[in-house]
């Protein structure tokens, strides 16, 4: 399914231009466009989702798969650790609704910080808990 105002599936089916890094049958992993930090890399599936509340199991192990491969390469040419981030609706940041996973290589730990820093003052595990074991 391709949704037809999507810049993903555009990206995909080749209307839009991408730096591509690895495709395979089911997923595509290609830098963002941002250039903020070297490397931050996109992995989508091939076929058109809004968000992991969405995806179905087999497209979304295929992304973590493609992820976990990217990964790999990044550290094998170089790269010490990855940050890997994914926003799943708007009110967590999404801007594109077709699911994708951000991989953020790092050279090192002072490099960027990809990861906020809370005041840590969430009510008790025990409450927490309580309101959220499924
Ligand atoms: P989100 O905010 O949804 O988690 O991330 C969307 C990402 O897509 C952003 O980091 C943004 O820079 C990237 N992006 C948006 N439009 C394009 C595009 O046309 N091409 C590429 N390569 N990346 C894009
Ligand atoms: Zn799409």
């Amino acid at each position: 399914m391709k949704d037809n105002d999507c810049i993903f599936c555009k990206i995909v089916n080749g209307e839009c231009p991408s730096y591509k890094i690895f495709e395979n049958e089911y997923t595509l992993a290609f830098l963002d466009i941002s250039k903020d930090t070297f490397g931050h890399t996109l992995v989508i599936p091939k076929k058109h989702f809004e968000n992991v509340f969405e995806c179905d199991d087999f497209y979304l192990q295929e992304v973590i798969k493609t992820t976990k491969l990217v990964a790999n390469h990044y550290k094998n040419l170089g790269f010490k650790a990855v940050n890997i981030l994914n926003a799943s609706g708007k009110e967590a940041g999404q801007s594109v609704f077709h699911l994708h996973f951000h991989i953020l290589p790092k050279m090192d730990a002072t490099d960027f910080d990809a990861w906020p820093k809370f005041k840590n003052d969430a009510e008790d595990l025990e409450s927490q808990w309580n309101k959220l074991k499924m």
